[in-house]
């Protein structure tokens, strides 16, 4: 069972970064925990996100991405360096989207996704942009 220390230093830095891997959050929090080994985070975490106390972010599939708000919310997602931001669209959007996807329900979040500020626009063909 982890200790309640552990679990508020956890939520605390995940709430700092937003959303962050298990490993980010390990580098986060590392200082203040230094006996917390990386598999008992992970099993700390994988416990927060089956209790509801955090979410899981949208992710290329490749890793687990934690959320600090375990709420569902729409979210954009950078296609080059994964950047994840909370993003909050109005529900005239979500009625045209779900207007489109019949009997498929829009309900745990909608996923926008493209280039951050960060990465900017590359080449052409960036269709995206606008003002
Ligand atoms: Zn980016
Ligand atoms: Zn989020």
């Amino acid at each position: 069972m982890p200790t309640t220390i552990q679990t508020d230093t956890v939520l605390t830095a995940l709430r700092r970064l937003g959303h962050a891997t298990n490993l980010e959050l390990y580098a986060a929090i590392t200082d203040q925990l230094p006996q917390l080994g990386l598999t008992s985070l992970h099993r700390i975490t994988a416990r927060m996100v089956e209790r509801g106390e955090i979410g899981l972010a949208p992710s290329d599939g490749r890793q687990v991405v934690l959320d600090a708000r375990p709420e569902a919310h729409d979210h954009f997602v950078c296609t080059v360096c994964g950047g994840i931001l909370d993003i909050a669209l109005p529900d005239s959007t979500i009625d045209l989207i779900q207007g489109q996807l019949g009997r498929n329900l829009v309900r745990d979040g909608i996923v926008v996704r493209g280039r951050c500020e960060r990465c900017g626009p590359l080449g052409a063909g960036n269709t995206a942009s606008r003002k």
